[in-house]
Order: C-alpha cells, then sequence, then structure tokens
C-alpha cells in the first residue's frame, strides 16, 4: 500500500504541444506502448486505419475520422502514474486544445526536425509560457535528413525566446543516423541495434570508451565538436530554470522507429513536477492538502448520441476522490453526491473508484456544470482561480433559418456559450449575433449540436478571419469609429470589442485614434 502523499507525488499530468504531422500521435502511441496501456501501436488515433480510439465520442467526429475531445491517457511506469492530456490538433484545434494546457503540470513540445517551430506550436508554447510550466523539447524525426542540430536551438531560443539544454545530441542523421550522444546519461545510444549492444559507455573525457569503428568517422568528429561548443557556450543545465519554464532540455529521436523516446520517458520522468498548487480565492492550494477539490476544464458534450448527457472533465488539485463522495459546487454552494465518475484510458473507459491530486476524472452531468467551476469535498469552500478566455480569430455571423424557432436558438446559443463551446456577440449597430472561434471545427460542432439538441437550424454566414481587440477605455468610444474595416461588437459580458478586418486595419486604426487603448486576450 502506498500513502496518499506518495500517490500524488508519483503522479506526472502533461500535455504534448505540437503542429499537425510533427509526430505526435506516433510519440503517445510508443508511450502509452511503454506504460503497457495499450497492445498495439495504431489506437490511439485511427484517422488512417478506421478504427477509433475511446476518445472518439461524437457522431461528429466518426464522420471526420478526428477526436474533438481532449482525451486523457492514463499508465503506469517505474512507480510514475502518468496521466497524457491529448491536445486536439488538425482541424479540430479549439480552445479546448488551450484549456487542456490549463490542467497539466508540464508540456512536452515534439518538433519535427525538418520544419523547426511551426505556427500551431508557437501558439500553444505561448499559453505554456504563460502559466510558467516546464516545457521539454523532442525534436523528432532524426531518421531522415532534417534542419542541422545547432539551427534547431538557435530557432528555439529565437523564435520561442526560451533557453535550451540538450540532454543528448544527434550523431547523424537520416541515412546516415548513427544514434545520440547522451550527455545526460553519459553514453552514446545506438540507432536500430539489438537491444543488448544499444549502448556504447563514455570515458571520463566524454569519448566512446570501447573500440568502434565510429571513432574513426567525420559524423562523430562533427558531433564531438558540436558537444564542446556546447559544453563551453551553451547554457548550464539549471533544474530551477526548468521548473520555472525558462529552460527546456532538448532531447534527439525518432517516435516512428521508437528510437530515443524509452530514455526521453524515463529522463523526463525524473525531471517532470509532480501536482503543483494552484491558486484560489482561499489562498494557494498544496496538492497534497487532503480536503478534496479540483476545478473543470472541459465539457464534453453527447458522449452517448442515445442521450443528453456531458462529461465534465475535472482536474483534481487536492485530496483524493472517491465514488460516491459529496461534493459542493463552489459557484452555487450545492452539494451533490458524485456517484458516476469515469477515468480515461487509451482504449477503455473505465469506472473510476478513487483518484488523486494530479488526476483527471470525467462527471457525468446533465446541464450543473461550467468550464472554470471548482469542486470542493467538505469545507471550506473556495473556488480556484477564473480560467483565462482566449482571443478567437474565426467569425460568423449567425441566425435561426425558422424565425418562429428564436426561442430554442436563443436558448441553444445560451447554453452552448455558457459551456465554453464556442464565443458570442452582439454588434452593436444592429444587434446581430456573431460567433467567434479558435478553430473552425466549432462552428461545425456548435451546428451539430444547435440542430441535435435543441432542436434549431441555424444559417451560419463566415465572415472569415478577424483580429478582436477589447478596449480598456470603452468610455471614448463613439459609433463613427466602427466602419466595414472595424466592426463594433459587445462579447457575453457586455464589453466592447472591435472585431478588425486584418493587421492593417487595426495599425490603421491605431494610428488614427491614439487614445483608445486596446488590448489582446491570451491566445
Ligand atoms: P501528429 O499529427 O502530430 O499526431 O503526427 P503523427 O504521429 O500522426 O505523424 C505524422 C506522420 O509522421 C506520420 O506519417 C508518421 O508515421 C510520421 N512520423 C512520426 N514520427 C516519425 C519519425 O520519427 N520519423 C519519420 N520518418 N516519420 C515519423
Amino acid at each position: 500500500m502506498t500513502s496518499f502523499k506518495e500517490d500524488v507525488l508519483s503522479r506526472r499530468t502533461f500535455a504534448i504541444i505540437s503542429h499537425p504531422d510533427a509526430g505526435k500521435t506516433t510519440m503517445t502511441e510508443k508511450l502509452l506502448l511503454f506504460g503497457g496501456a495499450i497492445r498495439d501501436a495504431g489506437t490511439v488515433k485511427g484517422k488512417k486505419s478506421g478504427k477509433f480510439a475511446t476518445s472518439d465520442w461524437m457522431e461528429i467526429e466518426k464522420q471526420r475520422g478526428i477526436s474533438v475531445t481532449s482525451s486523457v491517457m492514463q499508465f503506469a511506469y517505474s512507480g510514475y502514474n502518468v496521466n497524457i492530456l491529448d491536445t486536439p490538433g488538425h482541424q479540430d484545434f479549439s480552445e479546448d486544445t488551450y484549456r487542456t494546457l490549463m490542467a497539466v503540470d508540464s508540456a512536452v513540445m515534439i518538433v519535427d526536425a525538418a520544419k523547426g517551430i511551426e505556427a500551431q506550436t508557437l501558439k500553444l508554447f505561448k499559453v505554456c509560457r504563460m502559466r510558467g510550466i516546464p516545457i521539454f523539447t523532442f525534436i523528432n524525426k532524426l531518421d531522415r535528413q532534417g534542419k542541422m542540430p545547432l539551427e534547431l536551438l538557435e530557432e528555439l531560443e529565437e523564435v520561442l525566446g526560451i533557453q535550451s539544454y540538450p540532454m543528448n545530441w544527434p550523431i547523424g542523421m537520416g541515412k546516415e543516423f548513427f544514434g545520440i550522444y547522451d550527455r545526460y546519461n553519459k553514453r552514446v545510444e545506438q540507432f536500430r541495434t539489438e537491444e543488448a549492444d544499444r549502448f556504447l559507455p563514455l570515458d571520463e573525457e566524454g569519448h566512446i570508451a570501447v573500440d568502434h569503428p565510429i571513432k574513426e568517422s567525420s559524423l562523430y568528429t562533427e558531433a564531438m565538436d558540436d558537444i564542446m561548443l556546447l559544453e563551453e557556450a551553451g547554457n548550464d543545465f539549471s533544474r530551477e530554470k526548468i521548473n520555472s519554464g525558462e529552460l527546456s532540455p532538448v532531447f534527439f529521436g525518432s517516435a516512428l522507429t521508437n528510437f530515443g523516446v524509452q530514455t526521453f520517458l524515463e529522463t523526463y520522468l525524473q525531471f517532470a513536477p509532480p501536482p503543483q498548487p494552484r491558486v484560489a480565492d482561499a489562498g494557494e492550494i498544496d496538492p497534497l492538502n487532503e480536503q478534496f477539490s479540483g476545478f473543470i476544464f472541459k465539457i464534453q458534450a453527447n458522449m452517448n448520441p442515445a442521450h443528453r448527457d456531458r462529461i465534465a472533465f475535472l482536474r483534481i488539485c487536492s485530496g483524493k476522490f472517491e465514488r460516491g463522495m459529496a461534493v459542493t459546487l463552489a459557484r452555487t454552494g450545492k452539494s451533490t453526491k458524485v456517484s458516476q465518475s469515469t477515468q480515461f484510458l487509451a482504449d477503455d473507459r473505465s469506472t473510476v473508484n478513487e483518484a488523486v491530486s494530479g488526476d483527471i476524472i470525467g462527471l457525468y452531468d446533465t446541464g450543473t456544470y461550467q468550464i472554470g467551476d471548482t469542486l470542493t469535498g467538505g469545507k471550506p469552500v473556495f473556488q480556484y482561480e477564473k480560467l483565462p478566455q482566449f482571443t478567437p480569430e474565426l467569425f460568423v455571423k449567425v441566425a435561426a433559418k425558422n424565425v418562429m424557432k428564436q426561442k430554442s436558438f436563443h436558448k441553444g446559443i445560451e447554453q452552448l456559450v455558457q459551456e465554453g463551446a464556442i464565443q458570442m456577440y452582439k454588434t452593436v449597430r444592429t444587434e446581430e449575433y456573431i460567433l467567434g472561434a479558435v478553430g473552425q471545427l466549432q462552428f461545425e460542432v456548435f451546428e451539430h449540436r444547435m440542430s441535435g439538441e435543441y432542436n434549431s437550424e441555424v444559417r451560419m454566414e463566415p465572415i472569415g478571419q478577424k483580429i478582436a481587440r477589447w478596449i480598456e477605455n470603452e468610455e471614448d468610444i463613439t459609433d463613427a469609429m466602427s466602419s466595414s474595416r472595424s466592426t463594433l461588437v459587445r462579447d457575453r459580458h457586455g464589453k466592447l470589442v472591435f472585431l478588425f478586418e486584418n493587421d492593417f486595419a487595426l495599425r490603421w486604426f491605431q494610428d488614427k485614434h491614439e487614445n483608445i487603448r486596446l488590448y489582446n486576450l491570451m491566445g
């Protein structure tokens, strides 16, 4: 039997951030294989094989073969309990992707060695940076020719503005990939080599300690030159800087060929933080505090098309969750017993009886919960810090197809906005509804759910990509400032927002109205 404290400290809860095709799915599968949570690769996301993972609940997901949900996968590895939260990526990029990053203690950033830092990675990175969580970098696809490793590090520092510390270094690449020089574990790990011969030890000077033909090759000399340079001019290893997210440990490897993944996992587990304290209105709550508490970061509707139930994803921040326990919803002060709860695994959705700080559980919801809600067991009742709102980039005008059905239209919109599925605005002049989203799929899910759950067919007219800016000094805004290039709208809290057609329109506005102070939300 392990103690509550040991249970909590064994948790490692993280998300993978990357641009589509960098290898997130492949990496997740390899990690799950090590953890024994799945038997075959190809079960995480069946976009090619036609099989569906348990995260693909909604009808719309089946139609499109993508995962709308941030599924949660849990496995045990060498005394640790690992929770991987999936961040929806391709066309299904949405606010959920960002919010998932609010529920983790660290992030793993996967970079395609040939492509370097790409747009989506940058967006997600910024959210992690804002939270100050540790970010571990895995540079993938070394079995193919990519950018030079030093160039990649430079990009990391320049584009992301983060220091890096390579934990290992590639010797060759692509067809000439020999393996990685592991600075941390003091060994060379060979690519495509039988298990028993995989590791070559290093001597005191940091050279391969045994006779091996690679020592005579230029690949080796080049790698050793780079490593010398890193030792002399590179960043120092600093655990404090890793913890504060200022320095990213960098690993090289190839997820597809399962090379460097285990070394990455083992090193990651040593340095990644256990569950961290969270700020609430009652002060900072320690994960080792025995009172159960957590917050809801995502609500997934329509898991079972036959019912209207939803699942609210809760990140446990302190204490232990037990099935059937009484919890209080801080927002309403109401108490309920939680009898139906779900734990998430890669290929099975099983009932959870117990979970502790760091874990994610799914609670069956009949419309009680909202994103950002705090649940506590017993007293005192408190509320965790609000989740940030993210700046949408895509907008559509929306109206009910059938004017006779305004009531269900309003009800549906109200609910879905409250749930955090989409953002809503109203034009100041004409009081038209405008929806805002981070990703296109949010609109499709909205349309699907409006007709399926609220019996309301909607008409959506894309108005394209816009730059949304909130306004500090609303009192100085006049009607004349609104134009076709800068539409003035109100968000659902009644705050004024300008939707600018493009960067140019934004700059033009700022030049013309220097007294208006505009600001951006996260994202
Ligand atoms: P995701 O979109 O980030 O989830 O990326 P996937 O894991 O689906 O990978 C995208 C593509 O890259 C797939 O065709 C993978 O087989 C391939 N891929 C992933 N990792 C590697 C790797 O280490 N080497 C090579 N050559 N291909 C890889």
